[in-house]
């Protein structure tokens, strides 16, 4: 991979790229091989200390906040362009640094430039207030006016859509932003931050401190001067970000993990319902909160579709990230290879079935899991209750509406579920049963960005995407204005003693 020659990350403080104040750096590696890519600045708390500080003073000082909403809109509109200009290499970049297929990192790109440009035209079209006439007394009428400093702490798993998904709303509704991307995917932040350094956005209204959760990330959350944080990640990175933040009373939104349900049932059609289950478990080479990690089939179509699913696994096509054939890469890191491997060997302690596609000879210095079935599996055991993250499909037989609908919601999570049936009232009436924010009838994991992004229970507080971020992202403000003469009690007017 010398072809790929990637130099020092920095962080990216008040409109420079920066040493951090420890002068230490940590080595990021290449899931493809594991060599190291190259050297990134390690962030602690000062430096998070100097990027608050940046993005304070820009808010409160500097011209973003005074900006007219036009004029500030150039900028994110500047910033979609040059995404779009720059999408091949920054492409490579993320299938370089997580080992995510270029097909997939494509599209992604695509994603986050039109991420830009959909909060640019969301703001100028739908963030305005309300108004309520009181009577012929008052008029009162609300605006929604910016936080201020927004904490952005985002996953190795798709790290530029999802840095782009918090950045451009964060950034469109007047607030300025630390990001702390994940120690594991450097590589796109540091370029997001090159070209936003590009399009002449005010220094400091866009930060990046890099480094790892423990450090970086709680100094962070615990600043007094950061007044919300956006946060993707594990439910339990989640629920510690929560505790941190509540000394100084922020607001929080969190986007955490899943193990979604995907249900077949007998009438559905069965060749779109299989491409579905086959995609929504093996893209992003399983490293997907809304992957369809437990697949439920009804007894009568069982057999028919674990035959098909076996075909189609033994075809996956593995290899080299960087090649645009390639549909399964490797695991973000040798770590989390382990962890996903340790959970294939649980699996056959708990009585599954394993059948895995094969990975060449050629790639065997790199993080790959085959894509996996665990047959026979059932609901209860902790390969079906615990997100595993890998290319790793749970599959569990099924005989009546009611039990799969009580299997589905038998477990911690609620991120996203999909049925698969060709009955549209039990589409409709399995959908409202199961405990999830997010479902999908007949249709694989496609998103308009319209629509609220989001987790129940352990999945997730809050909604991104839409509107729906606008109430993250600001604070409403009610102006009450007399516009008739009201009673005003008249203390202090009555004669005493
Ligand atoms: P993670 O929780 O390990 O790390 C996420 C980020 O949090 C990283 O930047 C990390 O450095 C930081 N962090 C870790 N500890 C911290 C602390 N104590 N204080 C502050 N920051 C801290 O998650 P990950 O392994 O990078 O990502 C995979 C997880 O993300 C999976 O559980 C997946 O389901 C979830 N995810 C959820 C969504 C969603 O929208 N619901 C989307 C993508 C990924």
């Amino acid at each position: 991979m010398t072809e790929y020659q990637v130099g020092k990350v920095l962080h990216y403080i008040n409109g420079e790229f920066v040493e951090g104040v420890a002068n230490k750096s940590f080595q990021n590696f290449n899931p493809f091989n594991n060599d190291v890519i190259n050297e990134v600045a390690e962030g602690f708390k000062e430096d998070i200390d100097l990027a608050v500080q940046a993005a304070k003073n820009a808010f409160e000082l500097g011209p973003w906040g005074s900006m007219k909403l036009d004029e500030r809109m150039k900028y994110i509109y500047k910033i979609a362009d040059l995404i779009e200009e720059e999408a091949e290499e920054i492409a490579v970049l993320e299938s370089l640094d997580t080992g995510l297929p270029i097909s997939q990192t494509k599209k992604q790109v695509a994603r986050a430039a039109e991420n830009f440009r959909f909060y640019a035209r969301m703001v100028q079209t739908k963030l305005h207030g309300e108004s309520y006439p009181v009577d012929d007394l008052f008029l009162n009428y609300t605006v929604y006016e910016p936080l201020g400093v927004i904490g952005l702490i985002t996953p190795w798993n798709a790290p530029f859509m999802l840095e782009t998904w918090k950045v451009a709303p964060a950034l469109a509704t007047g607030n300025t932003v630390v990001l702390k991307p994940a120690e594991l995917s450097p590589l796109t932040a540091n370029r997001l931050a090159e070209i936003i350094h590009k399009s002449g956005l005010p220094a400091g209204v866009f930060n990046v401190v890099h480094g790892f959760g423990e450090t970086a990330g709680a100094s962070l959350t615990a600043h007094p001067d950061v007044k919300a944080i956006s946060f993707t990640g594990e439910t339990t990175t989640g629920s510690t970000i929560i505790k941190s933040s509540a000394d100084t009373l922020k607001k929080t939104s969190m986007e955490l993990g899943g193990k979604s349900p995907l249900i077949v049932f007998d009438d559905a059609d069965l060749d779109r319902a299989l491409d579905a289950a086959i995609w929504g478990i093996f893209s992003f080479n399983g490293e997907r909160c809304t992957s369809n990690a437990r697949v439920f089939l009804h007894k009568n179509i069982k057999d028919q579709f674990v035959e098909a699913l076996k075909e189609r696994v033994a075809n996956i096509k593995i290899g080299d990230p960087m090649d645009p054939s390639t549909e399964l890469g490797p695991l973000i890191e040798k770590k989390h290879f382990d962890k996903v491997n340790s959970y294939i060997e649980l699996a056959k302690e708990e009585g599954c079935e394993v059948v895995q596609g094969v990975v060449p000879e050629e790639f065997k210095k790199g993080n790959f899991v085959p894509p996996t079935l665990l047959l026979n599996a059932r609901n209860e055991m902790r390969v079906c209750q615990e997100e595993i993250f890998g290319p790793v499909m749970a599959v569990i037989e099924f005989e009546t509406e009611q039990e799969v609908i009580s299997m589905a919601n038998d477990i911690k999570y609620g991120l996203a579920g999909f049925v698969w049936t060709n009955d549209i009232k039990r589409g409709h009436r399995v959908s409202r049963a199961i405990e999830a924010g997010m479902i999908w009838i007949n249709a694989q994991n496609v998103r308009d960005l319209r629509i609220p992004f989001g987790g129940t229970k352990d999945s997730g507080i809050g909604r991104e995407g839409g509107h729906y971020a606008f109430e993250f992202y600001t604070e409403p403000k009610v102006i009450h204005v007399a516009i008739g003469d009201h009673h005003i009690p008249q203390f202090g007017k009555s004669k005493t003693g």
